[in-house]
C-alpha cells in the first residue's frame, strides 16, 4: 500500500441538506485526512469539462444542472490506498446497491444526485485534483 490522494466532492444534494460535517465524519473515520478543502459554486463550463468523460451519456445534460444546482464542496483525501478507501466509503454509484454504512447508502437521494464524487484511478485522481486545485492549496 502507498499513501494516495484522491479528488472529493460533496455534491449540490449534500450540501443542501447540511450534511458537509456528517460526510467528513465518515472520511475521517475511514482513516483519511483532508489535505484540502474549498467551497464553491461550480459554473456549467467546469461541469461539463470535469464530466467530459460522461459526455456522450444519456445523463451527462441532467448531470451537470444537477452539479451547478447548488454549491459543492471540493476536497483533496489523503492515506493510505486513498483513491479505493474512499470509493469504499462513498459506496456503490446507485445507493440501491451501496452497502449498509456507505456515504451513499445513508445520504443519496438517487442515482443521480448521490452525494460525493471519488476519483476512480490514480491517474484521474491526478487529473481532478490539479483541475481544481493549486499545489499550495493541499496542506498535508
Ligand atoms: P461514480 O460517481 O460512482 O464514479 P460514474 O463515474 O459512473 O459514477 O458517474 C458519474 C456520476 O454521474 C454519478 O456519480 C452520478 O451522479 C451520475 N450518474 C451515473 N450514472 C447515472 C445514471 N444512470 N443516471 C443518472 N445519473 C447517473
Ligand atoms: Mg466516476
Amino acid at each position: 500500500m502507498a499513501v494516495e490522494r484522491t479528488l472529493s466532492i460533496i455534491k449540490p444534494d449534500a450540501t443542501r441538506r447540511n450534511l458537509t460535517g456528517k460526510i467528513n465524519a465518515k472520511f475521517e473515520d475511514g482513516g483519511l485526512r483532508i489535505v484540502a478543502q474549498k467551497r464553491v459554486q461550480l459554473s456549467k463550463a467546469q461541469a461539463e469539462a470535469f464530466y467530459g468523460v460522461h459526455r456522450e451519456r444519456g445523463f451527462f445534460n441532467d448531470l451537470v444542472s444537477f452539479m451547478i444546482s447548488g454549491p459543492v464542496v471540493l476536497q483533496v483525501l489523503e492515506g493510505e490506498n486513498a483513491i479505493a478507501r474512499n470509493r469504499e466509503i462513498m459506496g456503490a454509484t446507485n445507493p440501491a446497491n451501496a452497502a449498509e454504512g456507505t456515504i451513499r447508502k445513508e445520504f443519496a437521494e438517487s442515482i443521480e444526485a448521490n452525494s460525493v464524487h471519488g476519483s476512480d484511478a490514480p491517474e484521474t485522481a491526478a487529473q481532478e485534483i490539479a483541475f481544481f486545485f493549486a499545489g499550495t492549496e493541499i496542506v498535508a
